[in-house]
């Protein structure tokens, strides 16, 4: 079976998760099958590997799932973009609009350097406010983003729009 048909199939459909109307992508059924889970990060590996990558910056929580093998497969650092009040050290912040509210995703100060090459991932793209505030933490520091990487996008939502100039490479459409 080919690889992306394999990795789609894994993924579960929740209807009304978190809320009514939503249709929930749930990658934990992929994580369950490590063929599929395998897969998935040596499409990333065989993307990312030439391509003199020193940061792998995974967004919490389900890029800290695929970003770690990743960043070892590559030989890059890997760095975990936070929710608000969860890293020790400095911190720069970046806030970023919801439906309802705001949000807000921090790093660490030191982690990343000015002549870094970086890629942003995470396990989904929606409407692109998360993954357009880790890119801005990253040049905010001066380092270079080279793309951003998700397992699923949602296209109807045009998240990839948000992110301007930065590449959006992508798995799997989700529906
Ligand atoms: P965005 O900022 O609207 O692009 O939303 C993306 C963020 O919300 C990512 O961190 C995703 O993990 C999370 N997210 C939104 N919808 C889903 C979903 O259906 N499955 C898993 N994560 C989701």
């Amino acid at each position: 079976k080919h690889r992306i048909a394999e990795i789609a199939s894994s993924i579960r459909v929740i209807p009304d998760f978190p809320k009514p109307g939503v249709m929930f992508q749930d990658i934990t059924t992929l994580l369950l099958d490590p063929k599929a889970f395998g897969d998935a990060v040596e499409l990333f590996v065989e993307r990312y590997r030439d391509q003199r990558i020193s940061v792998v910056a995974g967004v919490e929580a389900r890029g800290f799932i695929f970003g770690p093998p990743i960043a070892l497969a590559i030989g890059a650092k890997f760095v975990p973009l936070r929710k608000p009040k969860k890293l020790p050290g400095e911190v720069i912040s970046e806030e970023y609009l919801l439906e309802y509210g705001a949000d807000k995703i921090e790093m660490h100060v030191g982690a990343v350097q000015p002549t870094d090459r970086a890629i942003v991932i995470d396990d989904l793209i929606a409407t692109g406010g998360t993954l357009r505030a880790a890119v801005k933490l990253l040049e905010r520091v001066g380092a270079e983003v080279v793309e951003c990487a998700c397992v699923i996008e949602l296209p109807e939502l045009k998240g990839r729009e948000k992110l301007g100039d930065i590449p959006l490479f992508v798995l799997v459409n989700g529906a």
